[in-house]
């Protein structure tokens, strides 16, 4: 059996399991035994926690918390209302459409990791919201929309499904004369990098022109290892981009040090910042979520100049209406018709002619 098979049956999902890999402490016993929710996770990230430490970040990810029973912000039904899928166009369950030019095509609603602050969670976690998940349906769909130049495929995680799957989906959307790019969303590299075998690597290899484009999610520099960095340097290999989208999460990266290392973490192996997003208003995870200007300020005081702008990931927040991003402008201190007076990262002022147009 393949190695990321066996990863996935052996599921680190039950309390007795994850009591062979930490010491669980009485509230985390509680909310495993007492919310009604699906959490798991692969022994490999599993492995990764601090078997000590409650507040571990990767632990406070994957471990169910009392706090999710709180919601004053939780928006109900986030996820019809967000995915816009409440609206006059009439689409297949699996097209979510918030753009012109490209939408979210949703072909799962299994994952590898059961993220406790996953946007998703009432497809993914909760399990209430049931969508038809017909790929063949979304594909169709697509080919009778020809100003759709750009299909993200999303989940649940995509890469749960078999290469078979994976290829047919590659090769049928290749087929479609108005696609010019295909992106898959998928935490794999970093929850179980060992679904990038070789079998994948050939699927993905082939030169085509309608490029693969990947983006993860990782959000703690400690999600980062070995086995990462090789995950993702196969990935390039096939010609595949890999990129990053965080979640901007209380108590795990909203701290200067920890928001810098991660950035720092990702460019070492060869992950490329893209996003961090605000943590949308799903339901139950009030928790995690900060003030939205942190994710600004902590782009401004641990990235911007501290270190290199390869590091640096637009902040925004994710809404109904697409992502808008966040970026009030903390560098012109004055403009007059001669210069503008600019700041650099350390307080530092310069003059900048002004050029009338
Ligand atoms: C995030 C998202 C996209 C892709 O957005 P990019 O900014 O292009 O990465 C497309 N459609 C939906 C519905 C999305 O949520
Ligand atoms: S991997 Fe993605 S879809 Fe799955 S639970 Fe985590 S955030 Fe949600």
């Amino acid at each position: 059996m393949e190695e990321w098979v066996e990863q996935l049956q052996n599921s680190v999902n039950t309390l007795e399991s994850l009591k062979s890999y930490i010491n669980v402490t009485p509230e985390e016993e509680e909310a495993i035994t007492t919310l009604n929710t699906k959490w798991g996770t692969t022994p490999y990230f599993v492995s990764l926690m601090d078997p000590d430490d409650p507040n571990c970040p990767i632990r406070m990810q994957v471990v169910p918390s009392l706090k999710e029973k709180e919601n004053r912000y939780g928006i109900p039904n986030y996820l019809i209302w967000k995915e816009n899928r409440d609206t006059d166009e009439v689409r297949p369950d699996s097209i979510a459409r918030q753009y012109h030019d490209r939408i979210a095509f949703t072909v799962t609603d299994v994952c590898a990791n059961y993220c406790r602050h996953c946007f998703r969670k009432e497809l993914v976690v909760d399990r209430d919201l049931k969508l038809r998940m017909d790929v063949d349906e979304g594909i169709e769909w697509i080919r009778e929309h020809e100003e759709i130049r750009d299909v993200l495929i999303t989940g649940g995680d995509p890469f749960i499904l078999s290469d078979d799957k994976i290829e047919y989906i590659i090769r049928k959307l290749r087929e479609i004369d108005h696609l010019e790019m295909i992106r898959f969303g998928t935490r794999t590299p970093i929850v179980l990098p060992h679904r990038i075998t070789e079998g994948l690597q050939k699927v993905l290899s082939p030169y085509h022109k309608i490029p693969i484009w990947i983006n993860t999610q990782c959000n703690h520099a400690k999600e980062i290892t070995d086995k990462t960095g090789k995950a993702v340097f196969d990935l390039l290999k096939c010609g595949v981009n890999v990129g990053n989208q965080a979640v901007l999460l209380k108590g795990i990266n909203d701290d200067v040090e920890s928001f810098r290392a991660l950035h720092q973490k990702l460019l070492t192996v060869r992950i490329r910042p893209y996003y961090v997003f605000y943590c949308e208003p799903a339901p139950g995870m009030d928790h995690f979520r900060t003030p939205v200007e942190k994710g600004a300020e902590l782009i401004r005081d641990a990235i911007r100049g501290h270190t290199t702008g390869l590091a640096q990931p637009m902040y925004v927040v994710a809404t109904n209406i697409g992502k808008i991003p966040l970026i009030p402008d903390y560098y012109i201190m004055d403009k007059t018709d001669q210069e503008y007076t600019l700041k650099n990262y350390q307080g530092k002022l310069t003059k900048w002619p002004n050029i009338p147009e």
